[in-house]
C-alpha cells in the first residue's frame, strides 16, 4: 500500500481565533516551537524546565514547589488533580454551573469518590451560601472542587470565598483555572487553593496540549498519605516528580520538547507584560467589545459582576441561524467564534478575547463582521 501521491504538506488557513480557545498564538511563540529539538534529559532542556516551573509559579502566584505542566491537555490536568487527591470512598463537594463542573463530578465518580453536587443555573457563578450549607450537611467531605471560569457560560466564581469555606470545614480546595489563568487574577497562595490546573491554549496563548498544574504542601501531604495507589500510572504524581524535580532527573515519559519551548516563550511574554497589565488589558478590551456588541443589539448571558472579560457570551438574536452565521464569519472573514455547549447549544455565541487574541484589531474585525452577518 502506498500513500496517495497527491498529498502535500498541510498549510492551515490563517484565522483570527475569537472562540473559547485556542486563542491566537503570537509569532514569537510559533518561532520558539520551531527551534531544534534536543533530548528531553539534555542539561540545557532540564535548565529550561526549571525556568518553566519558575514562570508558572509567577503566573499562578504561588510558592508551591510542585508546579509544572502536565504533558497533555487541560482535561488531563483535571484528571491528574482528581486521581491524586481523591481516594475510593472520599466525599467531594463538586460545584456544577456548566459543562466543566459536570466533568469534574464525573472524574470524581470514576476515581471512586462520592461527589456531593452543589448546582447553580448555567450563566450564574457558584453560590458560596449553597457550598457552606453542603459542607454543614456533609462534614466528612475532604475536598471542594469548582471551576473558577466556566467556559461553557462565561461566568466567574468567587474563588477566595469558596476556598475559605472549604478551609473552615477542614477540606482541601481544587480549582479549575483553564480559562481564568492569565486573563483575570488567579492568586493560589493568597486564596489558599490546594490544587489547580490550567491549559496552555487560552489566556496563555500557547498551542493546545499542555496543562500547568500546582499543588500546595497540604495537597502533597494528602497524596503521600494515600492508602491505595493512584489508579493512573501516567498521572501518579509520586512517579512524575522524579522527572520534574530534584537534582537528578529520571526518565518518566518523553516530554513534548518543542511544545514546552512554546509554553516557556508564552509565559515569558506574560511576565514581560506583567500579570496586572495583562488582567487590565483583558478588562479594557472586554469593555470595548461589550460596547460594540450592545450597539448591535446583542445581550450578555452573564450578569455584569460575574462576567469573564476573556469570554463574552451573548444570546443569539431571535430569527438568526446561529450555525450559518458562524460559517459566514469563518468563510468570509477568517474569524472563529464559539458556539454554545450543552444546554446553551444553538442559543448563545461565545466570543473569546483570550491572551494574544485580546487586542483592538480583533475587536474591530469581529464587530464589523458581525454587523455584516446580522444584516
Ligand atoms: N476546563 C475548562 C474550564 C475548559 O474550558 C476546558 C477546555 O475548554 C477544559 C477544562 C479542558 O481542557 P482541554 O480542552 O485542553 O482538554
Amino acid at each position: 500500500m502506498i500513500a496517495r501521491p497527491e498529498l502535500r504538506s498541510f498549510q492551515p488557513p490563517v484565522r483570527t481565533l475569537m472562540g473559547p480557545g485556542p486563542s491566537d498564538v503570537p509569532p514569537r511563540v510559533l518561532a520558539a516551537l520551531a527551534r531544534p529539538t534536543v533530548g528531553h534529559l539534555d542539561p540545557a532542556f532540564v535548565g529550561m524546565m526549571d525556568e518553566l516551573k519558575e514562570l508558572l509559579r509567577y503566573t499562578f502566584q504561588t510558592r508551591n514547589e510542585l508546579t509544572f505542566p502536565v504533558s497533555a491537555p487541560g482535561s488531563v490536568g483535571m484528571e491528574t488533580c482528581v486521581v491524586n487527591l481523591v481516594s475510593p470512598g472520599d466525599t467531594v463537594v463538586v460545584c456544577i454551573n456548566g459543562v466543566f463542573g459536570q466533568r469534574l463530578a464525573e472524574n470524581v465518580r470514576r476515581a471512586g469518590g462520592v461527589p456531593v453536587i452543589v448546582e447553580d443555573p448555567w450563566g450564574e457563578p457558584v453560590d458560596p451560601a449553597k457550598v457552606e450549607d453542603t459542607f454543614k450537611a456533609h462534614p466528612e467531605a475532604s475536598l471542594l472542587a469548582f471551576v473558577h471560569a466556566e467556559t461553557s457560560t462565561g461566568a466567574l466564581s468567587d474563588a477566595a470565598a469558596l476556598a475559605a469555606i472549604a478551609r473552615r470545614f477542614g477540606a482541601l480546595t481544587l480549582m479549575d483555572c483553564v480559562t481564568s489563568l492569565g486573563g483575570v487574577p488567579v492568586l493560589l497562595d493568597e486564596w489558599g487553593i490546594d490544587a489547580a490546573y490550567s491549559g496552555s491554549q487560552k489566556c496563555l496563548s500557547c498551542t493546545p496540549g499542555l496543562s500547568p498544574v500546582s499543588f500546595s504542601e497540604a495537597a502533597v501531604a494528602r497524596i503521600r498519605a494515600r492508602k491505595t495507589p493512584c489508579q493512573s500510572w501516567f498521572q501518579d504524581l509520586s512517579l512524575v516528580l522524579g522527572y520534574w524535580s530534584g537534582a537528578k532527573r529520571t526518565y518518566h515519559h518523553t516530554a513534548p520538547v518543542n511544545p514546552l519551548y512554546g509554553l516557556h516563550e508564552s509565559l515569558l511574554m506574560l511576565a514581560e507584560e506583567g500579570l496586572e497589565a495583562a488582567w487590565q488589558r483583558h478588562r479594557d478590551n472586554h469593555l470595548r467589545l461589550r460596547a460594540g456588541l450592545e450597539a448591535l443589539g446583542l445581550r450578555f448571558v452573564v450578569r455584569e459582576d460575574a462576567r469573564l472579560p476573556q469570554l463574552n457570551t451573548v444570546w443569539v438574536p431571535d430569527g438568526v441561524d446561529e450555525a450559518a452565521a458562524r460559517t459566514r464569519l469563518l468563510k468570509e472573514y477568517g474569524l472563529e467564534i464559539g458556539a454554545g455547549l450543552g444546554v446553551f447549544a444553538g442559543k448563545v455565541w461565545r466570543i473569546g478575547l483570550m491572551g494574544h487574541s485580546s487586542r483592538p484589531a480583533n475587536i474591530a474585525l469581529c464587530l464589523a463582521a458581525l454587523k455584516d452577518v446580522l444584516g
